[in-house]
C-alpha cells in the first residue's frame, strides 16, 4: 500500500461498535428490495468482500404507511421480515464489516400503492409522488404510534444482526417533512419553532438509542440543506442549528443535501467530485461524533484530503462502491490504478427510477452476484484456449476483449480508428461528459496488463481480412451510426431530409450556419448536449422535441431538471410537443404533437438526433463464408453504453458454454399453498 493512504485504513469507533476502516458504503437503492433478499444480500456481501468497512442497506420501511411501490424497498413491518434481512447482515459480517440499516418512513413521499392505506404527513399534503392523492395530517396518537414503529423496527433490525441503525431525516422523507418549515405548518408542539419541528427527530434518536443503543450504533442521516434557499433548511441557517441542537445525541452523522435525490446524487454532468463539501463541511466543527458524507469520491488522494482537512471521518460512497465494490481493497493492495472509477452517468439512478435491478455502466456485474453468480474480480478460465478476433474498440469491443482475455482466450482487438474508444471519444467531448472517457481508459489500461490480448489500432477490417485471419471465433463490436431519416420514438415514419445533419456529422466537423434547429426524438442526452455545445459556441439554437420536456429520458438519471434549466439559462429556445415534418429552404416544418397544427421555423442547419442503426455490414458475408461470428453492443442493439458493456460482458461470460442460462429468480415457496 502507498503509505500516504494508510490513514484510510484506520479503525473508527461509532458508539458501541467499531468500523475496521474509513470506507463507508452509505445507504443506496438497488431495486431489489423485500422481494429479492438473496440478491440483495449477495450484493452487499460483495461490497464487504471488497473492503468497505461499513456496508448499509437501502431504505427499509418501518410500517405499511410507508410503501414506495413500485420501487424496490425493504420492509421491517413484522417479525417475519427478520430472516430475510439477517441474510444481508450475515453476508456483510462474513467479511468483518459492520452492517448498517436505513430505517425509513416516506410520509407524503410514499405511494402506498401496494398497501392501499392512507399516507401520513405533518400536515394535509398532496402526495409528493405524482399521484392524484393526499397524505393525511398526523395527530398526537399517530405521532405516538409512529415512534413505536421506529422503535419496533430498530429492535427487529438488531435481532437481524445489524450494527448501525438509522434514523433517516433526509431526502424529503417524513422526519424531514417535520423539520422543514416548507412542509410543516403545525400549530402544536411539533410545529412552529425549529425546536418544535425538530422534536420528532430528537424523540426518534432517543427512542432508538433506548431500544438498541446498548449494542448498536444509532446514525442520523440528515439533509443539512434542501437547496430551496431561506424558505427551507439551509446549511448556513436551520441545518446548522439542528446539528447544534442535537450534536452529541446520535453516534454518527451521515449528512447530505436534499430535497430530491437528484441533488444528492447529482450526475457528473452537473457536479464535480466532492461537490457536497461546501454544504456539509461545517458539521464536524459542531460535534465530536464521527461524520460521513458522499461526493462521488474515486481518487485516493481526494479521500485522504477529506480526512486530513477534517471534512469527514469516513469516505462515504454509494456510486463509487457500485462502480467498483473492490475499491478499498485495491487501494490497500497498492492497486489504485485498477479502480474502476464511477463516471457519474447515473444509470444506477435510472434503474431505481424504473423500478428494476440496479445496473451500472462501469460495473456489469452489479446486481448479478446472486442471479448470475458473477463476481466483479473473478471470471472462469476457458477450458480450451481459443483464438478470438474482436472487431471494433468502442465500449463493447473493449469489454469483450478484456473479459475474454481474463478468461484466457488469445484475443486480437482490431480498431479502424487510430485511437481506442469508439463513441466514447466523441461523446466525452460534450459539455460535462468528460468523465465518460473512464469507460475507455480503465478497459484499455487493464487490457494492457494481459499478455494474451493484442491491440491493433488503425486496422479497418474487411470481411475477407477477417475470414483470412483464421480466428476460432469473431466478435463484431462495430457500433452504430445516427440515422438521417428522422425516424424516432414518436415520429415513426421516414422523412425526406436530404440536407439534415446527424450528431455523427457534427462530431466529424460538419459546418453549421444560420439558425440551428436540433430535433430530438431520441430523448436521452445527445440532443440536449449538442444544443448546449452549439449554443456555447455562439449559435442561435432551437431545440425541438415531440415530448413535453427537453431530454425527457434524463428524468430517469435525475438530470432532466438540470438539463432544461441549463438550456434555458444559455438561451436555447425550447419547442416541446412538436414533430418534425420536413425541411425547406431556410426553414423547418413542424406539427403540434396533439392537434397536428403546422408551423414553420427559420432554420439554416437542421440536426436530427432521433435514433441509431447498427453498423453490421460485415455480419452477413462472414456468416455466408462459414465464419463463427457474434455481434455485441450497438452493432446488435444500439443502446446505452451501459447496455453495450453489459452485453459484451455477458457474451464473454457465456463464451464456450453450451446454452444461454436462464436468469435465476427468487420465487416464494409454494409448499402448502397449492
Ligand atoms: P459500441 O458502443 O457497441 O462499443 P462504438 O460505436 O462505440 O460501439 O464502437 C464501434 C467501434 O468499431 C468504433 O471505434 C469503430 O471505429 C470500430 N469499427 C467499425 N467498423 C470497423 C471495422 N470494419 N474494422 C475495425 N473497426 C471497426
Ligand atoms: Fe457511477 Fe454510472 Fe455506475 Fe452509477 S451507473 S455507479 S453513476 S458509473
Amino acid at each position: 500500500m502507498d503509505p500516504t493512504h494508510a490513514i484510510l485504513f484506520e479503525p473508527v469507533k461509532i458508539g458501541p461498535v467499531t468500523a475496521p476502516n474509513r470506507f463507508y458504503q452509505t445507504p443506496h437503492a438497488t431495486g431489489l428490495g423485500w422481494q429479492r433478499p438473496q440478491a440483495g444480500a449477495a450484493l452487499r456481501g460483495m461490497k464487504a468482500e471488497g473492503g468497505w468497512g461499513v456496508v448499509c442497506t437501502e431504505y427499509c420501511s418501518i410500517h405499511p404507511t410507508s410503501d414506495d411501490s413500485p420501487h424496490g424497498f425493504l420492509t421491517l413491518w413484522d417479525d417475519s421480515d427478520i430472516p430475510a434481512l439477517a441474510l444481508t447482515a450475515d453476508a456483510i459480517h462474513a467479511h468483518g464489516s459492520l452492517a448498517g440499516i436505513e430505517l425509513w418512513h416516506g410520509g407524503a413521499h410514499s405511494s402506498n400503492r401496494m398497501t392501499r392505506v392512507p399516507g401520513i404527513a405533518p400536515d394535509v399534503q398532496p402526495a409528493m409522488f405524482h399521484l392524484p392523492t393526499t397524505a393525511r395530517a398526523m395527530d398526537s396518537s399517530d405521532i405516538k404510534a409512529f415512534r413505536g414503529w421506529q422503535r419496533d423496527a430498530a429492535l427487529r433490525a438488531k435481532q437481524a444482526g445489524f450494527d448501525i441503525i438509522y434514523v433517516y431525516a433526509g431526502h424529503d422523507y417524513l422526519p424531514f417533512q417535520f423539520l422543514s418549515g416548507r412542509s410543516n405548518t403545525r400549530g402544536d408542539a411539533y410545529g412552529g419553532s425549529l425546536e418544535n419541528r425538530a422534536r420528532l427527530l430528537r424523540e426518534m434518536i432517543e427512542d432508538t438509542k433506548e431500544a438498541v443503543g446498548d449494542t448498536c450504533a444509532v446514525a442520523v442521516r440528515l439533509a443539512v440543506d434542501e437547496l430551496h434557499g431561506p424558505r427551507g433548511i439551509t446549511s448556513a441557517g436551520e441545518g446548522r442549528e439542528v446539528i447544534e441542537m442535537l450534536a452529541e445525541l446520535p453516534d454518527l452523522w451521515d449528512v447530505n443535501i436534499a430535497g430530491a435525490l437528484g441533488n444528492d446524487s447529482k450526475s457528473a454532468r452537473f457536479s464535480a467530485e466532492g461537490f457536497q463539501e461546501p454544504y456539509v463541511a461545517f458539521v464536524k466543527s459542531l460535534t465530536t461524533k464521527p461524520v460521513v458524507s458522499v461526493g462521488r469520491f474515486t481518487s485516493p488522494e481526494t479521500m485522504v484530503a477529506q480526512i486530513k482537512r477534517g471534512v469527514q471521518d469516513f469516505i462515504g460512497a454509494a456510486r463509487p462502491s457500485i462502480a467498483d465494490p473492490f475499491l478499498p481493497l485495491k487501494i490497500r493492495e497498492g492497486r489504485a490504478d485498477e479502480i474502476r472509477e464511477c463516471i457519474g452517468c447515473n444509470m444506477c439512478r435510472a434503474a431505481n427510477n424504473e423500478a428494476v435491478h440496479l445496473r451500472c455502466t462501469q460495473n456489469p456485474t452489479m446486481a448479478e452476484e446472486w442471479r448470475q453468480g458473477w463476481h466483479p474480480e473473478r471470471i472462469a478460465v476457458l477450458a480450451q484456449r481459443q483464438k478470438v478476433l474482436v472487431v471494433g474498440a468502442g465500449p463493447a469491443g473493449l469489454e469483450a476483449a478484456l473479459s475474454l482475455g481474463r478468461r484466457g482466450a488469445e484475443v486480437s482487438l482490431a480498431e479502424a480508428g487510430n485511437t481506442l474508444g469508439g463513441r466514447i471519444l466523441r461523446e466525452s467531448t460534450l459539455p460535462g461528459l468528460g468523465t465518460w472517457v473512464r469507460v475507455r481508459d480503465w478497459r484499455a489500461h487493464m487490457i494492457g496488463k494481459l499478455p494474451n490480448v493484442q491491440v491493433y489500432p488503425a486496422s479497418e477490417m474487411t470481411a475477407d481480412d477477417i475470414a483470412d485471419f483464421g480466428a476460432d471465433h469473431v466478435v463484431l463490436a462495430t457500433g452504430s451510426r445516427w440515422r438521417r431519416d428522422g425516424i424516432g420514438v414518436a415520429g415513426m415514419q421516414a422523412l425526406d431530409l436530404p440536407k439534415a445533419l446527424t450528431p455523427d456529422d457534427i462530431f466529424a466537423g460538419a459546418a453549421v450556419s444560420g439558425p440551428v434547429v436540433i430535433y430530438d426524438d431520441d430523448h436521452y442526452f445527445m440532443g440536449g448536449a449538442l444544443a448546449d455545445r452549439l449554443r456555447a459556441q455562439g449559435h442561435d439554437v432551437t431545440y425541438v422535441t415531440p415530448h413535453a420536456t427537453a431530454s425527457s429520458w434524463t428524468a430517469m438519471t435525475d438530470e432532466q431538471g438540470f438539463v432544461q434549466a441549463k438550456l434555458l439559462q444559455a438561451g436555447v429556445k425550447i419547442v416541446v410537443s412538436h414533430l418534425l415534418l420536413g425541411q425547406d429552404a431556410g426553414a423547418v416544418r413542424l406539427a403540434c404533437a396533439y392537434t397536428g397544427r403546422e408551423e414553420e421555423r427559420p432554420c439554416g442547419t437542421l440536426i436530427v438526433a432521433t435514433g441509431r442503426i447498427p453498423v453490421d455490414d460485415l455480419f452477413a458475408p462472414l456468416l455466408a463464408a462459414g465464419v463463427a461470428v457474434s455481434r455485441v453492443g450497438d452493432c446488435l442493439q444500439p443502446s446505452s453504453i451501459a447496455d453495450a458493456i453489459y452485453a459484451a460482458h455477458r457474451f464473454a461470460r457465456g463464451f464456450g458454454a453450451a446454452t444461454d442460462a436462464v436468469l435465476r429468480r427468487e420465487k416464494p415457496p409454494l409448499k402448502g399453498m397449492i
